[in-house]
């Protein structure tokens, strides 16, 4: 039987970017006889118009057959003032976690090409070559108790849990240890153990997870603020860095502004089977949606990432990253990654020299 992909394209940009990477999946599809097929289901705001609900049943059901999902962005203020518990987000938690999808994976990778659309001076980025692993489905996002109550006084109190246990934090380091061995074989662990119980924790059996099973890992530790701080100081320092929810989510965008642009990183998140929901790190951009120059790179080479981690179609994923690359030679950008002397394309015209690059 061939391969599953569910497809969904989400809000804002979401629809013209995906169409962009669907055209590079057909053409991989067809150049590595990769026996892919996939189909489309609605997330997030367009799930809410269409059935009132940000995951419907039906969308859950096909994501749960399919061996990969492939995610543009979902939200928008269309959605932003309706009830806290069906908003597009909630679509977006509610799918990761009912997937399993625990481990994110997110590389900021600076293209040569791009060098200048850093607000970093070029010596301090180029060559930039970081992932960070965040734990994707526990901690203060998921912990109970969780709200906002009204004490005594008549005043509200909003309150949430951060929470992990040994388990949750075994897995996600032993994906960024396996992912280190990969690549620069170096981990750097971010925690706030000087304060937070929870973290202690995490360092504890981080570090025991390395002594006892990765010996040829280098483990560091940072607290987060210091790794906010180095990651504009010397982000080259770092190889594979590994965090729980809520820093990972804060240190991810900051490692992707790095690079300048948003719109060129890609991420995936994997359960522990290596079934995995792959998407750009950008959200839907309302303030550029149907204009046709949002920048589809992020979500092709989110395709790529697909084919490299679920699919195990490692010639394929080097493919498009080297059409990417090919694309950048050439001087074409998107409105995003724009600097002089280029030229300035949009998201179809960008999607179909990706296509053109693949010979
Ligand atoms: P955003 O990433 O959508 O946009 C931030 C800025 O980057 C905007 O100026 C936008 O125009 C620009 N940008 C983003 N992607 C781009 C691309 N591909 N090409 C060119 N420019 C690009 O973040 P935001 O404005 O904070 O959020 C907008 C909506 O997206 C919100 O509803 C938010 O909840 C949602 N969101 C969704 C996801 C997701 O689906 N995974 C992630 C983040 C935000």
């Amino acid at each position: 039987m061939s391969q599953q992909i569910l497809i969904l394209a989400g809000d804002g940009i979401g629809p013209e970017i995906m169409a962009a990477a669907e055209r590079v999946l057909e053409k991989i599809n067809q150049q590595f006889n990769l026996g892919l097929s996939w189909s489309h289901g609605l997330m997030g705001g367009c799930a809410i118009d269409a059935h009132g609900v940000p995951l419907p049943d039906v969308t859950l059901e096909a994501a749960q057959k399919a061996d990969a999902i492939l995610l543009g962005a979902v939200g928008g203020p269309k959605w932003d003032q309706i009830e806290r518990s069906i908003r597009p987000e909630r679509g977006l938690l509610k799918i990761r976690s009912a997937l399993n999808l625990f481990a994110n994976l997110r590389p900021a990778i600076l293209y040569p090409q791009l060098a200048d659309a850093s607000s970093l001076k070029p010596e301090i980025v180029a060559g930039l070559d970081l992932l960070i692993v965040r734990e994707l489905t526990g901690g203060i996002y998921f912990g109970q108790p969780r709200g906002i109550r009204e004490l005594e006084n008549g005043e509200k109190q909003g309150f949430n849990t951060d929470v992990y246990s040994e388990s949750e934090i075994r897995r996600i380091a032993r994906v960024a240890f396996d992912m280190a061995r990969l690549r620069g074989s170096r981990v750097c662990s971010v925690d706030k153990a000087n304060v937070l119980e929870v973290t202690e924790l995490w360092k504890q059996t981080v570090t025991a997870l390395q002594q006892s099973d990765y010996p040829d890992i280098e483990l560091s530790h940072l607290y987060v603020d210091n790794a906010a701080m180095q990651l504009v100081k010397a982000p080259k320092q770092f190889d594979v860095m590994v965090t729980g929810n809520l820093f990972g989510d804060i240190l991810s965008d900051e490692a992707a502004m790095l690079t300048g642009s948003i719109g060129m990183l890609p991420s995936a998140s994997l359960d522990e089977h290596g079934k995995g929901m792959y998407e750009p790190c950008h959200g839907s951009a309302p303030d550029i949606a149907g204009q046709n120059i949002a920048n589809p790179l992020a979500t092709i080479l989110s395709v790529a990432m697909m084919l490299r981690y679920t699919f195990k179609a490692e010639a394929a994923a080097k493919a498009i990253e080297a059409a990417v690359g090919k694309v950048l030679d050439q001087g074409l950008r998107t409105g995003d990654i724009m600097s002089a002397g280029m030229t300035r394309v949009g998201t179809d015209a960008m999607g179909d020299a990706v296509v053109a690059a693949l010979g």
